[in-house]
């Protein structure tokens, strides 16, 4: 490896200096059992179909049997939780089994609940069913739609339970333990940088920014400062790439700290992420920030760039200049407007886009806070509207995604009927025909994301040893934008039971 490696080779939990990792072995668990995996990964990372059900894969991917000539690692990282300096965090549950090239792309693969490593601070380094389904289905689901992020290759129960609560009446409160199999080029974070300037390790610095322009930005050439200005370049772009199709599937991630941004633009690290369900910039699903909601959905742009600026500060000492990574920053904001509001005009059909537009999209975001309103089933519908329909004919198009009808009148029906004035007038004065517009629609507002609700039924079931409900909605999430007739029972609102549910972090 041509990293710096802790020298120290053991598990045991320390401060690491001087190192961008650390060799670990994976705990052994006590009785892995495969719960589900996807075949698809598999295959991208060199894994035949066949070889899925073998004892080795079992053996591996659940952390019982290191692969012959391969050394697990953890890394070093530190970072910035809800805007604060945390100072060294790590892989605390995870470990990277080793890395593949296959077909000319390279790939980390990484196990998430094998076992305490020197980053595990005061945690156990496991990982429960509950939260390991999330992040296996959600990844997956994100994939689908055409977000960037990790992959999930495997879930696996490890046999083993793990203490997650102690009851109100003293008792301790065990969970299933499980292993995920995760599948990234790399799972390195802004934190990685930030850890080894903190320390002020600016040799380091420099050899592991150079380390990931030569294998995962190749394409970046030049004099060395102009690389590193092109390194953040590229990262800045891939973010807000991911930060645009996060807006448009209303998708939440709920922990954007910089130990969570991945150099590659992939979202990582599926906590206590959620989907908007009625259409609220306000939200966010960690209860754990209900008072500031720094991670709130609406906010999730500005949080990218705050991180990219804490990313900025971690490779200024290797520029030494402020300017050109400032008008990068900078830019990151205004170019984000432009293509949120190419997205939005997207998601409504509108495939021009004039002045005027833009006060359409802020008048429909107003909107549909007036009364809860399920993005999805909103946009999805949407769809359906056609050039001759009038204003109440689209308003009773879209109502299924009304929570709570009754509201619907008075000034909140005043300003529906005006928007879809405005909205149906500016379709006429595009080209599109209904029909192509509708398929068109259709290709970037799903038809199905992975409700919170949806999570928790196939979580409930896995407990109780019944993973149909897994098997179904890693099925259905694998086209979310197409019409599946089988699955139509989930093309639905939130249930009310699920109503304040939100999602977990552990
Ligand atoms: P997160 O908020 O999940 O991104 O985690 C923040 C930090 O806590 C990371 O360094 C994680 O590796 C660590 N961490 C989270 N859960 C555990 C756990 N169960 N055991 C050890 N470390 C953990
Ligand atoms: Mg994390
Ligand atoms: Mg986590």
């Amino acid at each position: 490896n041509e990293l710096p490696a802790d020298t120290n080779e053991t598990n045991e939990v320390r401060q690491v200096s001087n190192a961008v990792f650390s060799f670990v072995n994976p705990t052994t668990p006590s009785n892995p059992k495969l719960i589900h995996a996807s075949e698809e990964v598999a295959k991208l990372v060199g894994i035949a179909k066949e070889e899925i059900t073998s004892d080795s894969f079992l053996n591996v991917f659940s952390g019982k049997e290191v692969l012959p000539h391969t050394r697990p690692y953890a890394m070093c990282y530190a970072g910035h939780q809800f805007g604060n300096w945390a100072g060294q965090l790590g892989d605390g549950r995870a470990i990277n089994l080793t890395e593949v090239e296959h077909d000319d792309a390279f790939f980390t693969l990484q196990l998430k609940g094998a076992g305490k490593t020197p980053y595990s601070r005061t945690a156990d380094g496991l990982a429960v069913l509950r939260s390991s389904v999330r992040e296996y289905l959600c990844a997956e689901a994100m994939h689908y739609l055409g977000v960037p992020t990790t992959r999930s290759l495997s879930l696996m129960l490890s046999g083993d339970q793990v203490l997650r609560d102690i009851l109100y009446n003293g008792n301790p409160a065990y969970e299933k333990g499980a292993i995920v199999c995760r599948v990234a080029p790399s799972f390195i974070r802004f934190g990685s940088f930030e850890m080894l300037t903190a320390r002020n390790e600016l040799k380091n610095l420099q050899q592991f920014v150079e380390y990931n322009i030569k294998y995962y930005f190749p394409e970046i050439k030049g004099e060395p400062k102009e690389q590193y200005l092109q390194f953040f370049q590229k990262i800045a772009d891939t973010t807000r790439e991911m930060i645009l199709h996060w807006q448009r599937v209303g998708f939440v991630h709920g922990v954007m700290n910089t130990d969570n941004m991945s150099i590659h633009g992939l979202t990582i690290d599926y906590g206590p992420y959620g989907w908007l369900e009625n259409y609220d910039p306000n939200w966010t699903p960690n209860t754990t920030d209900s008072q500031n909601r720094r991670y709130r959905f609406g906010n999730q742009p500005q949080i990218a760039q705050w991180n990219l600026y804490q990313l900025a500060n971690a490779i200024y000492p290797l520029i030494n200049e402020a300017e050109p990574l400032e008008k990068i920053l900078a830019s990151f904001i205004t170019d984000y407007d432009s293509g949120y509001k190419n997205m939005f005009l997207s998601k409504l059909g509108i495939f021009t886009s004039t002045e005027s537009d833009s006060k359409l999209i802020a008048d429909l975001e107003a909107t549909l806070q007036l009364s809860e309103t399920d993005m999805t089933l909103f946009f999805r519908n949407l769809s359906k509207v056609k050039k001759e329909d009038s204003a109440d004919k689209a308003l009773e198009i879209i109502q299924d995604a009304f929570y709570l009808p009754e509201e619907i009148t008075g000034e909140i029906l005043v300003s529906w009927t005006k928007w879809f004035t405005i909205y149906i007038e500016r379709l006429n004065t595009e080209n599109l025909s209904d029909e192509s517009r509708s398929q068109e629609m259709n290709l970037v507002n799903p038809k199905y994301v992975l409700r919170n609700y949806m999570s928790q039924l196939a979580i409930d079931a896995a407990d109780q040893g019944d993973y149909s409900l897994i098997k179904e909605l890693y099925s259905l999430l694998q086209k979310p934008y197409d019409e599946q007739p089988e699955f139509e029972k989930w093309f639905a609102k939130r249930p009310d039971w699920a109503r304040s549910k939100v999602g977990c972090s552990m």
